[in-house]
């Protein structure tokens, strides 16, 4: 914010819509909500408001539009592009006061909440009720719905069930000249104008910011098995993924993990784990169901598919709690890779039978530029998470080579069909690689559409082009 006087001006004009308690402005808060879980980035706002209604942030909108002040939504800050990075200064507007479960309606098979809910307390909550919510971020026990929906988020479960778009019927959204929406209607079947529900979810609070959403939900799966799989070719697992897939078998998870993924998370959790010294890599399937004898036949076939491929002694979940430790391992290779290196993490994603080219591309080009990666992720979409460890590389190396890197390591994924992010979203941190995915015409579009929706550019600028 440019003058002194207009700045406390708008300090108080915030005030009055949030009251005084909810408009911050010293340093600790400032620094809290400079960062999110991207690499090592911070910028700080220069003021963050905690609103409760979708009628406050209508109001800060306007008050934002009218003074061209930047505004950046905020869901739980743990989004993997710098998203909710305010790097443009101006207000940080936090959702986690949208913490309402509205209505579950067990009749409809539907439940309507505000977006700063979190993903884990949701699911647990229409269980009770015999419904599931599947869409399960690594994330889940922090990041909000509202975060996961801008992202367009994704996570284990997707290779059955889908993503987050698949279960969202409604939304309501601020648009960033401050008029509230609602973007469609809480039907399964909508063929009316436009879809602007899905052009929201993605959108990365560039468009609007939602604050209420309209879930489908499905019946819930109560029984489940989860196996971890040995292989001693990394290759050889990824390809395993597809004659899983191909053999019949519909897992509610496949994962992959290459060794330091998970022996690296072993470590972050004090979990002991023993793998053989020729282990590659594992797979974490799961299938789940509400039949156990169906569930121990798929788990059956599963093996019988494999059993062609270099494997060890899988390792099954017999109880609830083994089960929930195979599961920690895989939820936890992301802040076991943090806290080991300075790291990149990019999420390339490309049809599920071009995983074993990707992986071995990936190691490739990594040779030749001199950087380790640490490949995992939900392998059952094509979806590989490549995280780019630093170690001991020079910054200049780190600033250069690793730029050269991932460039090739994205052209790699599109040449095979695929793009450069499968469910972290764009943010501020892939912007520089977009037109490696997208062409100039569909850029252009898209900068469009930003325009119709946000004509001053306020709303989270810097992201996404
Ligand atoms: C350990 C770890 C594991 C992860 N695993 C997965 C995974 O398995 N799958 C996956 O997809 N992602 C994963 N992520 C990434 C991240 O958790 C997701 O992107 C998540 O959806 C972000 O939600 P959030 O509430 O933290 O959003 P934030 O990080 O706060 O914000 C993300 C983006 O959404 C916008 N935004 C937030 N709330 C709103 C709103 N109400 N309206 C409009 N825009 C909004 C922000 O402006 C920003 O652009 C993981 C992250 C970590 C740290």
């Amino acid at each position: 914010m440019s003058q002194v006087g207009t700045a406390k001006q708008i300090f108080e004009d915030l005030k009055k819509i949030v009251g005084d308690n909810y408009v911050f402005t010293d340093q600790e808060t400032l620094y809290d909500y400079s960062h999110d879980e991207t690499e090592d980035l911070s910028f700080l706002p220069d003021i963050v408001v905690k609103p409760d209604t979708p009628e406050q942030i209508s109001a800060i909108l306007k008050l934002c539009s009218a003074h061209k002040i930047s505004v950046t939504p905020r869901g739980a800050g743990t989004g993997l592009s710098g998203g909710a990075l305010p790097v443009n200064k101006g207000v940080v507007i936090s959702m986690e006061r949208f913490n309402r479960i509205l209505k579950i309606d067990e009749r409809n098979f539907q439940a309507t909440v505000e977006s700063g809910v979190i993903t884990q307390i949701f699911q647990e909550a229409v269980i009770p009720k015999g419904l599931f919510y599947p869409p399960d971020p690594s994330s889940r026990g922090s990041s909000f719905l509202g975060g996961n929906l801008a992202e367009s988020s994704g996570g284990p479960k997707a290779v059955k069930y889908g993503v987050s778009k698949d279960y969202v019927l409604n939304l309501e959204v601020v648009l960033p000249t401050g008029e509230i929406i609602w973007t469609g209607a809480n039907v399964l079947k909508n063929a009316t104008g436009y879809n602007l529900t899905q052009l929201m979810i993605g959108s990365e609070g560039t468009l609007g910011i939602i604050t209420k959403i309209v879930f489908r939900l499905l019946p819930y799966p109560p029984n489940d098995i989860v196996m971890l799989i040995p292989f001693r070719s990394s290759e050889q697992a990824c390809e395993a993924v597809n004659t899983i897939l191909l053999g019949g078998v519909r897992p509610s998870a496949l994962e992959f993990m290459e060794r330091d993924a998970i022996e690296w998370s072993a470590r972050y959790l004090n979990i002991s784990i023993n793998i053989p010294d020729d282990i590659n890599a594992h797979l974490l399937v799961e299938v789940d169901g509400n039949d156990m004898d169906v569930l121990f036949k798929e788990a059956e076939k599963i093996y019988e598919l494999i059993a062609q491929y270099d494997i060890g002694e899988p390792l099954v979940g017999d109880t609830a709690q083994q089960k929930e430790d195979l599961w920690k391992l895989r939820r936890n290779v992301g802040h076991a890779v943090k806290s080991n290196s300075i790291y990149k993490e990019e999420d390339t994603v490309v049809p599920r039978a071009e995983l074993p080219v990707l992986l071995k591309g990936v190691k490739k080009i990594g040779s030749k530029y001199g950087f380790k990666s640490v490949c995992y992720g939900h392998a059952g979409d094509g979806n590989l998470h490549i995280n780019i460890v630093k170690g001991d590389m020079s910054k200049e190396d780190w600033d250069t080579k690793v730029t050269e890197g991932i460039k090739e390591i994205f052209g790699l994924c599109v040449s095979l069909g695929g793009t450069i992010s499968g469910e972290h979203g764009i943010g501020y941190v892939q912007r520089p690689y977009i037109n490696i995915a997208l062409s100039e015409k569909s850029i252009e579009l898209m900068r469009g559409i930003k325009k119709v929706f946000d004509p001053d550019n306020i709303l989270n600028p810097q992201k996404i082009f």
